[in-house]
């Protein structure tokens, strides 16, 4: 048994251990809480123990707040759809779940105790946690800040082997969390939080290929799928003053596409705009969360041009060699962004005014969202709001 010691919250016997780098500012004497022990804690969450399970509440465990990490009150947690894909066990054949499984990684939380060692926060500050919680920190992807390349498999917020623990990490469904430092975003003063939240995966997820395949104004880029992700790409694509078309399969999306900023929008099935719109494209950016013929976008694509999957993780339905060696035209893949990336997208969006169209529900209601994911009735990401429990 090591040591017991006790690690404070904000406000609670501050006088007594002076153990935490910055508790001295940002301390409120109204956030006075329990002290949490060095060892493991339990904290509430929302998960499914199996894959044909509802999510309902549940005790899990953190670890203690080591001298890099910082413990984070979840205030935000955003529904992505690689959420249902999970703790529906829909990625089985290559990512089969391990349950139970605490999803969430579009996190916004407060800060309300820092390791000795921490330097970024302080408690008080308002921390995001997007897709990933460590990762190797030493092979060449993530000394280029691009941890989730990590040739050693990142540690993901949720589902990967949880190394202080054992078992699998939990995600932010939940009331708190510890993560250490480098992987916790910082959100500037003034953020709408809940709106934050879904930057913290749909936004950088959509930013990165923007970035990397340098996507500049004037440029035609096309965004196929209008949900979560596919909504921020937009927003985000408009932002870079690109000339931005949606492709949909739901009618009711093409006046919601439009004054998202889109200059045109498609519903895919019609075979006489995708001809008109062959070899046009200086990109486009699939945020479609499953397989679908690929071939019709491939067309779309101009000479060196590509289409960047970010949405389905699975077993594509790939474009013809013949049609891509002719085109020279690449289909690529894209995942998350980096830790100085998300920060990026984060301090971007925030000096833009730039956030997530969201529904704010009760962690009581997630089973139903994740219903009206499924059934593409939500505009445009719900995001959960733990911030009622707390108070109440
Ligand atoms: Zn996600
Ligand atoms: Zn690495």
């Amino acid at each position: 048994m090591p040591e017991r010691r006790k690690l404070l919250l904000a406000g609670a016997g501050l006088a007594a251990a002076p153990l935490l780098a910055g508790m001295a500012t940002g301390v409120r004497a109204q956030q006075a809480a329990a002290p949490v022990e060095t060892g493991p804690f339990s904290v509430r969450a929302y998960g499914a123990s199996s894959a044909a399970s509802a999510l309902e509440a549940r005790q899990i465990q953190r670890r203690a707040v080591g001298p890099k990490d910082v413990l984070i009150d979840v205030l935000y947690s955003g529904i992505c759809h690689s959420d249902i894909h999970t703790v529906r066990d829909e990625w089985r054949q290559t990512l089969p779940t391990r349950f139970p499984s605490v999803p969430g990684h579009e996190i916004v939380g407060r800060v309300t105790a820092v390791g000795s060692a921490v330097t970024k926060f302080k408690v008080g500050d308002i921390g995001g946690v997007g897709c990933m919680v460590d990762s190797c920190g030493t092979c060449e992807n993530c000394l280029a800040d691009r941890e989730q390349n990590c040739l050693k498999g990142a540690t993901f917020t949720y589902g990967s082997p949880d190394p202080a623990l054992g078992g699998f990490t939990f995600g932010g469904y939940s009331e708190r969390m510890v993560v250490a430092e480098h992987f916790v975003i910082r959100i500037p003063p003034g953020a709408d939080l809940a709106a934050t939240a879904p930057l913290l995966c749909a936004g950088v997820t959509t930013f990165s290929p923007m970035q990397h395949w340098r996507l500049e104004p004037g440029q035609r880029v096309g965004v196929i799928g209008l949900g979560g992700l596919g909504h921020m790409a937009v927003k985000l694509a408009v932002a870079r003053r690109a000339e931005v078309t949606v492709f949909t399969t739901s009618p009711g999306k093409i006046a919601d596409a439009q004054r998202l900023g889109a200059r045109e929008a498609v519903l895919s099935s019609d075979a006489e705009a995708m001809k008109r719109l062959a070899n046009r494209f200086d990109l486009l950016i699939s945020t479609v969360p499953h397989a679908y013929p690929m071939q019709p976008f491939m067309d779309l694509l101009k000479l060196d041009a590509t289409l960047v999957n970010v949405g389905a993780l699975n077993d594509l339905e790939g474009p013809n060699g013949m049609a891509l060696a002719f085109g020279r035209k690449s289909l690529a893949g894209s995942v998350i962004g980096g830790i100085a990336e998300t920060q990026e997208v984060v301090d971007y969006c925030a000096a833009r005014n730039i956030k997530a169209d969201i529904e704010l529900i009760r962690p009581d209601q997630i089973n139903q969202a994740m219903d009206r994911v499924v059934s593409k009735d939500i505009r445009y990401r719900f995001v959960i709001d733990f911030t009622a429990e707390r108070q109440g």
